[in-house]
């Protein structure tokens, strides 16, 4: 399932430092040759790969980044101090737009690679490069250059690994919002009666996922919505499938195959994906809870949870790592699926 996640963000580069008018005092020299300084250059903007990084949520806050300018010459051919560069890290896999032509100024797919999005200044030039033998007192010095500023659109299709799949009131955007920090507000998705949302799972010792909560499948087929081949087409890139159902339905067994039979049905390839069943809602039901089972032996087994205590998440979390772990590894070997983020 992909997902685009888009900020506008602006920026404006350090201008240069001016250029210094100054002579030169010397004892018994009524008056010295020019000595103004140049001012230092302004530093330029740069969007710059970071693969630790999964979304763009450092920019939905901070919206505009700015360099200070640069200093400007001093007396006795000081040159003004330069400002530095600004580097602002994004995921891989981001474009950069500029916001106000659309024109895509480039993308960052790298680690480290650098795309400058604006320009910094140079110095303008103090008097003292302005001395000619038949011009040994120029009085002119130069302004600094002025540093770029733009309006950018930074865009980031984000895939899903994890798809959450259940009937409606299952518990998975509740369990969405409490496993992932992070919730980009995703802007312009084409379904938009089947309002998606997605999230970062973050683990110990820097692992992170992606987790979509995918309403539509489910409750798009109860009710009896025809969901387009594309939507179709996003939701099999998940690379693994959480059936959520929650302990409080009538028949734990009845619901896993209804559910599996509606998936089936929608797609074959959505179908073989590897997944684990969780029983969602556990507080419900506290003294028999941690004994339920569904017989499930596609699955990887079956995870007693509930978002509101906070029971079962973290092996839950991790037994979906080390699920998407092993669909990795089979891709690399060239079975099935495709790698996406990390
Ligand atoms: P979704 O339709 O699958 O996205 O389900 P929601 O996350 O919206 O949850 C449906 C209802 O179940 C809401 O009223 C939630 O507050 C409730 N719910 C979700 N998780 C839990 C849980 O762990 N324990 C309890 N007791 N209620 C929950
Ligand atoms: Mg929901």
């Amino acid at each position: 399932m992909s997902f685009i996640d888009r900020v506008e963000v602006r920026v404006s580069a350090g201008s240069g430092g001016s250029g210094c008018v100054s002579f030169r005092r010397e004892a018994f020299v009524p008056k010295g040759g020019p000595d103004g300084g140049d001012g230092g250059k302004g530093g330029s903007v740069f969007v710059t790969g970071d693969p630790s990084l999964t979304t763009l949520l450092d920019y939905k806050y901070h919206t505009h980044w700015k360099v200070k300018r640069a200093g400007h010459g001093r007396g006795s051919n000081k040159t003004g101090k330069s400002t530095s560069d600004l580097h602002l890290p994004v995921p891989l896999g981001t474009e950069v737009h500029d916001a106000e032509t659309g024109e895509l100024i480039g993308e960052v797919v790298q680690a480290d690679q650098v795309v400058m999005v604006a320009k910094g200044g140079r110095g303008g030039r103090g008097n003292a490069q302005f001395a000619t033998p038949t011009h040994r007192a120029p009085t002119e010095s130069e302004p600094g250059k002025v540093g770029e500023r733009r309006r950018m659109e930074l865009v980031l299709k984000l895939i899903a690994d994890v798809g959450l799949l259940g009937e409606p009131n299952a518990g998975k955007s509740t369990l969405l919002s409490v496993i992932t920090a992070a919730r980009p507000k995703i802007a312009d998705y084409p379904f938009t009666t089947l309002n998606p949302n997605l999230g970062v799972v973050g683990l110990s010792g820097g692992r992170s996922f992606v987790v979509a909560d995918i309403p539509g499948i489910i409750e798009g087929a109860h009710a009896g919505k025809g969901l387009g081949h594309q939507f179709l087409q996003h939701i099999e890139r998940t690379r693994v499938l959480a059936y959520l159902i929650p302990v409080d339905a009538e028949d734990l067994q009845d619901k896993y195959a209804l559910l599996r039979s509606e998936v089936r049905e929608y797609s074959g390839k959505l179908a073989a994906k590897p997944h684990l069943v969780a029983l969602t809602k556990a507080d419900l039901l506290p003294s028999e809870a941690g004994q339920l089972v569904v017989e499930a032996p596609e699955s990887s087994g079956t995870y007693v949870i509930s978002a509101a205590v906070g029971k079962g998440l973290d092996d839950l979390q991790e037994t979906l790592w080390e699920l998407l772990q092993g669909s990795a590894e089979r891709a690399e070997a060239g079975e099935v699926g495709e790698p996406t983020l990390g």
